[in-house]
């Protein structure tokens, strides 16, 4: 709906009117952190540099303020619960009845807290919807942090304006109901940001303001728009900066934002470019990727042209219904996306084949470099039913395989090799090439490799290992000699961001520009 935008686009501003500014993501649901969802409900796990496993809110945060954030940025109700819990088992509630109101509500707000201490300000998305019962021990987090200190809190709610299809009018009424209800709790909104396809009717604002007991100076329109990055721009020229400065008692100066203007303008002048497959089984829903399409996106402010996406959905390659040769005919590069389990492996592998020996530039990422080793150890390499342990638990040539590490691993949530860690460019690769550094800290989110047992096999047919981890037992990537066929195990993807491309993004798109 867009309340992770808004709060990207708040801690934005406020970061460039010179404040220092942290974001924090609520999410309502009992699992601990996204380890364990499926890309499908949620859409991608964005992974931090302290390797926690987050909403993919955090990735536009981190996108636009240009700063890592923790694993503690991402606040959920199991967290909240089994900090509880814990606490009430070591005796630290001795005596009393452990509650929702008071010890859950001030877990809460002490985690809220802990997160922000050395910020000036922390924006604070609240997820999900007003009146679910989930969200309402934050709610009353909330309201309470308002009580101790009303000049410090600003609550601004995001709500959706729908269009009615007949009229073409801005109907006003999901967003009276849903301002009644958060009043009904205690929480009075200070600003109102109406998302809506189109930006807000002055009828409708005024509408708005009336029933909200808001003047209409404090109902911000948050129309659709192309790149997100606009939505800041578009917040700015309506002052909205200035009223959540004036009410946290701020000084409400002009933000410093001419970079950021630049990139945008830049993003939506470009010359269409080349076309990109995007090769994965949870092409669906299109945020399960979210962070690879946007560092698309900044790579191609880069090199001045935008890609274009042809999404392959490896499954239905699988079931024989997509043309790979109609469906590659006009493609100039493919991305190999990453993944989990043995669904779809058999049409990525397939589909690697046919972008290797057609020569497209490819970049594999994480399972999709691991796809892309099992495809040359069996066509190149000879080692017929070679595949990854994660796959094919019983194949005879684990070409790739479960880490050592990972052997006596039992439980499922948040213990796969995660986080930023070095890696160890070797000079001379194309890995190089991109990165012209020899150790960089990438993100990671895996349990299986290139198994070390196959690389004088793999060796011997041009596939190198272009880079290790610091202790030199974990390969980090790989390339085929003379040819633009490369992955790597961790997510550059991660760490992208408008004004700081991934230099692997960027290599890769002008190794397609080139070869296009
Ligand atoms: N499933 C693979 C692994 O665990 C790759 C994960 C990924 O693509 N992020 O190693």
């Amino acid at each position: 709906m867009g309340k992770g935008i808004v709060t990207a686009s708040t801690a934005l501003l406020l970061k460039r009117m010179g404040y220092t500014v942290t974001a924090i993501k609520i999410d309502p649901y009992v699992n601990v952190d996204a380890s364990t969802m499926s890309p499908y409900a949620h859409g991608e796990v964005f992974v931090t540099e302290d390797g926690g496993e987050t909403d993919l809110d955090l990735g536009h945060y981190e996108r636009f303020l240009h700063q890592n954030l923790t694993k503690d940025n991402n606040i959920t109700t199991g967290k909240v619960f089994r900090e509880v819990i814990e606490k009430e088992r070591r005796g630290e509630y001795l005596g009393q009845t452990v509650q929702i109101i008071p010890h859950v509500t001030d877990q809460i707000k002490s985690m809220i807290k802990q997160v922000s201490k050395d910020f000036d300000v922390a924006v604070v998305e609240i997820g999900g919807t007003v009146g679910d019962i989930e969200g309402l021990p934050f709610l009353e987090a909330a309201r309470q942090m308002w009580v101790e200190r009303p000049e410090g809190v600003v609550f601004v709610h995001v709500a959706l304006v729908p269009i009615l299809s007949t009229t073409g009018e801005q109907k006003t009424k999901p967003l009276q109901h849903s301002v009644q209800e958060l009043r009904r709790i205690g929480i009075q909104p200070n600003a109102i940001i109406a998302r809506s396809p189109k930006p807000l009717e002055p009828e409708a604002r005024k509408k708005i303001a009336l029933y909200s007991s808001l003047p209409e100076e404090a109902v911000f329109s948050d129309p659709d728009v192309r790149f997100v990055y606009e939505v800041p721009l578009v917040l700015l020229k309506q002052g909205y900066h200035k009223r959540i400065a004036r009410l946290l008692k701020l000084q409400a100066t002009e933000p410093e934002l001419e970079d950021w203007k630049e990139f945008v303008n830049t993003l939506k002048e470009l010359e269409e470019g080349p076309t990109i497959a995007m090769v994965g089984k949870y092409t669906k829903l299109k945020d399960s990727y979210m962070s690879i399409i946007e560092s698309l996106k900044h790579a191609a402010v880069k090199v001045g042209k935008m890609p274009k996406l042809k999404w392959i959905e490896v499954r239905e390659v699988e079931k024989g219904k997509v043309d790979l040769e109609e469906a590659l005919k006009d493609v100039d590069g493919a991305i190999v996306l990453p993944g989990f389990g043995e669904k779809g492996a058999e049409g990525k592998i397939r589909t690697i084949k046919e972008l290797r020996e057609r020569g497209i530039p490819t970049l594999g990422i994480c399972y999709g470099m691991q796809m892309m080793v099992v495809e040359v150890a069996r066509h190149l390499a000879g080692l017929e039913g070679a595949n990854s342990e994660e796959v094919d638990p019983n194949t005879p040539y684990p070409v790739v395989a479960l880490l050592k590490e990972q052997k006596y691993v039992k439980y499922m949530g948040g213990t796969l090799r995660l986080g930023a860690k070095a890696v160890r460019i070797i000079k001379g690769t194309r890995l190089w090439e991109a990165y012209r550094k020899e150790v960089v800290m990438e993100r990671h989110r895996h349990r299986y490799d290139v198994n070390p047992k196959y690389l004088d096999k793999l060796e011997s047919v041009g596939l190198r290992v272009n880079a290790w981890d610091e202790s030199g037992t974990i390969p980090e990537g790989i390339e085929l000699e003379g040819q633009s066929f490369y992955g790597v195990q961790f997510h550059p993807e991660y760490k992208s961001r408008p004004l700081e491309p991934s230099p692997l993004y960027t290599y890769f798109l002008k190794d397609v520009l080139k070869n296009a």
